[in-house]
């Protein structure tokens, strides 16, 4: 793998670093971004990717296979590669467009490892073939349960969580390691810690491996957008984080106590189950809140698959 600022001198098109403002909030293995598509037809209200490109549907990157190919010649044979990480890779539009799959399709035989973020299904209903062969691993991101109709709102463009619950399951039936993200936790939305266990029993029994919790940032774009679609739970929402929120790296955090107390019971009870966990950009270290083999899942990826090339030949090309 190459070294962070390596990684990041390299000129890439279609792949980034991931992190490039290498935030020392992030405790990630150096690994590369692929968003397949710009935009997110999920909508969801708490999106903080719209706060660069706005509010757009999915649509898919230009010439996405050929910038592919002339980046994946760049990065060193057998890089983690997280698709997915600002864009959900699986829309309704992929169905009909297969861009994801494409990807898949000319990654996954090289031997790459592959992280998959999704609130999609369709991973688990069309990919599974591919992606169970492969280096890949799947952290679906599911955030509450169906029952929750506040979180209905504001994930309202996603497919519902039962749907990805069943996907998720699929998969893990398949041999596919999961790694769920309960991620964010939002006061007043999905921060019931009996829904909270619930959901985490229910992961558990999916056959989940491990699960990576974070609170609600707040970007001021995402924060005004609550406030505006959400009725009274999203002026309460707007009142915590503008009274109580700091500022960091860009982001407005709630203070230290109040986010621990709302990632208390998915770390407490992922721990009662014996599941692998980790907090995501929150600062908070100690084995309470993260036992993991890594922060992203990555460390669950299967190697299936060697790497085509060596990394001796990388490097001799890139020196
Ligand atoms: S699925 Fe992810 S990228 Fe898409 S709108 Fe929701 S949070 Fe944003």
């Amino acid at each position: 793998m190459a070294s962070g600022s390596s990684a990041r001198r390299l000129r890439l098109s279609i792949l980034s670093v991931f992190d490039p403002w290498n935030s020392p909030l992030c405790y990630c293995p150096i690994k590369y971004s692929l968003n397949p598509y710009t935009g997110c037809s999920f909508e969801c209200i708490y999106c903080y990717a719209t706060s660069y490109i706005g509010v757009k549907p999915s649509t898919p990157k230009k010439a996405a296979s050929l910038r592919l190919e002339r980046d994946i010649a760049k990065i060193p044979p057998g890089s983690i590669i997280n698709i997915g990480t600002s864009s959900d890779p699986y829309p309704e539009v992929e169905e009909n467009i297969g861009v994801t799959r494409r990807i898949l399709e000319r990654l996954i035989p090289e031997g790459f490892r592959i992280l998959i973020t999704t609130k999609g299904t369709l991973y688990a209903w069309r990919d599974l073939d591919l992606i169970a062969s492969g280096n890949v691993a799947v952290t679906p991101t599911i955030t509450g349960l169906d029952s929750n109709e506040v979180l209905r709102i504001v994930e309202s463009g996603a497919p519902s969580q039962g749907e990805r619950l069943s996907a998720a399951r699929e998969a893990s039936r398949a041999g596919v390691p999961i790694a769920v993200r309960i991620d964010p936790i939002i006061p007043y939305v999905n921060d019931d810690p009996h829904e909270i266990r619930e959901l985490v029993s229910i992961v558990a029994d999916l056959g989940a491996r491990m699960i990576i919790t974070s609170t609600f940032k707040a970007r001021r774009d995402s924060l005004a957008r609550i406030r505006r679609v959400m009725g009274p739970e999203g002026e309460s929402i707007y009142r915590l984080y503008t009274r109580r929120g700091v500022w960091v790296h860009g982001y407005l955090y709630l203070p230290r106590d109040d986010r621990e107390a709302l990632l208390e019971p998915v770390v407490s009870e992922a721990r009662k189950l014996g599941l692998e966990y980790a907090t995501c950009r929150e600062g908070l270290s100690g084995p309470e809140w993260f036992k993991a083999g890594s922060c992203d899942g990555s460390h669950l990826i299967p190697m299936r698959i060697r790497p085509r090339s060596g990394l001796a030949e990388w490097m001799e090309r890139e020196a």
